[in-house]
């Protein structure tokens, strides 16, 4: 099924210069680019939407600090700590929002962006081949782990955040 998904090009993707290399990457596995949106920065308003202080999502997040070697009394806590530390992170520099398109296209995106932190994902990926950062030096500076892109995880994510980001394409 053709499937639309977004993506954002990061502060540390765009500052790195990577923005042309990574769109040629989804490009090169049949995604196509339907929309593009430049912004410098990101309102606060939208990415506090895109990254909700939610439990269950929290929790997810602080697994990847435990999942990385790192014990903490709480998953949830440190899930908000990330948060905080994301939305600032987010919102301090250009990003590149995208609209990707294409066969199976969330999984697609997701598979080729690869593992959130750099330093365990597959070569061949996005994150993989691009990123130089780990999970547990980003906790220590106390800052999001860099990873270059965000990729929606889920059909009913990436619709939710296509109208959050292009409210305008009124889907
Ligand atoms: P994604 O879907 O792979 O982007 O990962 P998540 O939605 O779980 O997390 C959102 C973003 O938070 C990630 O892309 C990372 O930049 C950051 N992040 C996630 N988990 C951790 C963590 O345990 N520590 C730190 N420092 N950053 C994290």
């Amino acid at each position: 099924m053709i499937q639309q998904t977004l993506v954002i090009i990061k502060p540390d993707g765009v500052a790195g210069g990577f923005t042309d290399e990574i769109i040629k990457r989804y490009e090169a596995v049949g995604l196509k680019i339907v929309k593009r949106k430049d912004l410098n920065p990101a309102p606060l308003e939208i990415v506090e939407k895109h990254y909700p202080m939610d439990s269950d999502y929290l929790k997810s997040i602080g697994e990847k600090t435990i999942a990385a070697g790192q014990a903490v009394t709480s998953a949830e806590d440190q899930g908000r700590k990330v948060v905080g530390w994301l939305r600032k992170f987010i919102t301090s520099g250009p990003i590149v929002v995208l609209v990707l398109e294409g066969e199976d296209g969330v999984k697609l995106a997701r598979k080729t962006t690869g593992f959130t932190d750099p330093s365990t994902a597959e070569k061949g990926t996005i994150r993989g081949d691009l990123g130089i950062d780990n999970i547990l030096d980003a906790n220590r500076e106390g800052r999001p782990v860099y990873n270059l892109i965000h990729a929606s995880g889920s059909a009913e994510e990436a619709q939710k955040e296509i109208n959050l980001w292009f409210p305008e394409l009124g889907q």
